[in-house]
């Protein structure tokens, strides 16, 4: 399994037709691949990450990909500031509101680590970004949902299965931020059904992304140790996870509401994997 460059452009659907999609984190590894999916299903996106010069980057990756996708916008958006958020939703006023939105930017920073060392600082940060930043995302969706008289929408939330197993090396804040993702997540998809809102929550496993191959550089011992717990023995890529946000995304998932959605290669199944 590659990247969505492997896959003829020819092959488009219309799975996604009429919607419109935001996506956060959207230059990045996951929010990349992703875009080019939703835009290849016919939805129009709106890219918005933190970094103008990484969507300046990823913006021209999608063009290459796909010459002409049915409506592609970026906007700088730092997901832990609410005016930012809000404006976020607001620009997609004039397409007729949301009906997708993918809260999907998370960080997990080098100085994470333990209860004894993780400084505070860095707890904050990641929570703001990780919780409230994916807070933020939620309601504003709802809100524009509700103002444009939407009786359909999808919220796919991005937490991760250090949500659902322990990890012996540690990265305390971005676990607990996880964790907070699946329960509020679980919540909103409770409080939101009969107004036919669905939540659910995409839990990768370690991925080749950026954020975690950056990480791991060619420290061989440390991609090792994590390597081991695939049942297949390799990191999953991005694409798989946008596949399984485009399912969630679509009204094929109409049913499928306060989930936990794992694409994990089977790693948190496992006991002894094979040699
Ligand atoms: P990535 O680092 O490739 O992309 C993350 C993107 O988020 C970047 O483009 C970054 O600029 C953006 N971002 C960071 N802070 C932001 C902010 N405050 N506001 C808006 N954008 C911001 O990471 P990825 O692997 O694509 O991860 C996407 C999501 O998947 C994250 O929530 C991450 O925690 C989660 N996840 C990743 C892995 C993995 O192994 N890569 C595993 C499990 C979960």
């Amino acid at each position: 399994m590659g990247s969505l460059q492997d896959i003829p452009n020819t092959v488009r659907g219309g799975r996604l037709e009429g919607k419109n999609a935001i996506i956060t984190g959207a230059a990045g590894g996951i929010g990349l691949e992703t875009t080019v999916l939703f835009a290849r299903e016919g939805a129009a996106v709106l890219m918005a990450d933190i970094s103008e010069s990484a969507l300046k980057r990823a913006v021209a990756k999608v063009h290459e990909i796909l010459p002409k996708p049915p409506r592609l916008e970026t906007i700088k958006c730092d997901v832990s500031k609410e005016t930012d958020v809000e404006a976020m939703v607001a620009h997609l006023d004039s397409w007729g509101g949301v009906d997708i939105m993918f809260n999907n930017a998370g960080i997990m920073h080098a100085d994470d680590a333990d209860a004894i060392d993780t400084p505070e600082k860095i707890w904050d940060l990641t929570h703001n970004i990780n919780v409230k930043g994916v807070w933020f995302g939620s309601k504003h969706a709802v809100l524009s949902m509700r103002k444009h008289g939407k009786t359909n929408g999808s919220i796919i939330n991005t937490a991760s299965v250090v949500a659902l197993v322990g990890s012996a090396t540690p990265q305390l804040a971005y676990t607990a931020s996880k964790g907070a993702v699946m329960a509020l997540t679980r919540e909103l998809a409770i409080v939101h059904a009969k107004e036919g809102f669905r939540f659910n929550a995409l839990c990768p496993a370690p991925l080749n992304t950026p954020l975690l191959q950056g990480w791991l550089g060619d420290d061989a011992a440390k991609r090792h140790r994590r390597e081991i717990h695939f049942p297949s023995g390799r990191f999953g890529e991005a694409i798989e996870q946008a596949y399984a946000v485009l399912f969630l995304a679509s009204d094929e998932s109409s049913f499928v509401n306060g989930q936990d959605f794992i694409v994990d290669g089977g790693m948190t199944k496992a006991y002894v994997t094979a040699q």
